[in-house]
């Protein structure tokens, strides 16, 4: 099974990507989570990446199809599946993505999309905090010790991301509207496109895709 989820930033892809991900027992795929990688190992390519996550830009279109051209290809010749999150976030990618498709001949992938409203988002990611000992993702409204991680235990280990910072949200979703949300018109007549709320509970959203995915 090939899924795609797309949406805004704090949209609830990873959330419902890693979850699928188990459900469904496919990698997931985040490109915000390679680079964020790449960064922190101080490859060539986390450098030339830092400045522009950290400002809510977007990384090339041509290094972001290179990074996921390679990373499918290697997954294809032993997994059958992948969960994808945050890509294709341009025109330019969304057509990088079908050559992609046609040459792992990958026909019928499922195309995801979580709505939600600017103001939820602002809440949500401004109060969104990450580990660093777990990754996991958290958000302050649904945790009472601000100090310790509710995945792992750690304490003293979540951070607010510099691209959760509220100028730099703007921005992202400024990127958003003007280069990310024109791919949807675009895949409209090459996809059937599964649309769900992401503003409803997590537990909803999950089983309001596997719906329409078993459907
Ligand atoms: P995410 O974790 O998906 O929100 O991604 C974090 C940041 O990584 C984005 O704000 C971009 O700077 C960069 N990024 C992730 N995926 C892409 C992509 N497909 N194209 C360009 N930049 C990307």
């Amino acid at each position: 099974m090939q899924i795609v989820i797309f949406g805004a930033p704090g949209a609830g892809k990873g959330t419902q990507a890693k979850i699928l991900s188990n459900k469904f027992n496919i990698p997931h795929i985040s490109t915000g989570d390679i680079l964020r990688d790449s960064v922190k190992r101080g490859t060539q390519f986390g450098l030339l990446a830092k400045e522009t996550i950290e400002k809510g830009e977007l990384v090339s279109d041509d290094l972001m199809g290179d990074l996921v051209m390679e990373t499918l290809q290697n997954l294809n010749s032993n997994n059958n599946g992948f969960i994808l999150d945050g890509f294709p976030r341009t025109v330019n990618q969304a057509e990088i993505l079908l050559n992609i498709f046609r040459t792992l001949k990958i026909e019928n992938p499922y195309f995801v999309v979580l709505e939600a409203d600017d103001d939820v988002i602002i809440s949500r990611l401004s109060m969104r905090r990450a580990c660093t000992s777990c990754k996991a993702i958290v958000n302050l409204h649904d945790i009472k010790n601000h100090d310790v991680c509710p995945n792992c235990g750690e304490v003293g280990t979540l951070y607010k991301r510099k691209d959760d910072e509220e100028s730099v949200i703007m921005n992202r979703l400024k990127v958003y509207s003007a280069s990310t949300i024109p791919v949807l018109d675009f895949y409209k007549d090459k996809f059937n496109i599964i649309t769900v709320k992401g503003t409803d509970p997590i537990d909803i959203v999950t089983s309001g895709i596997i719906e329409a995915i078993e459907k």
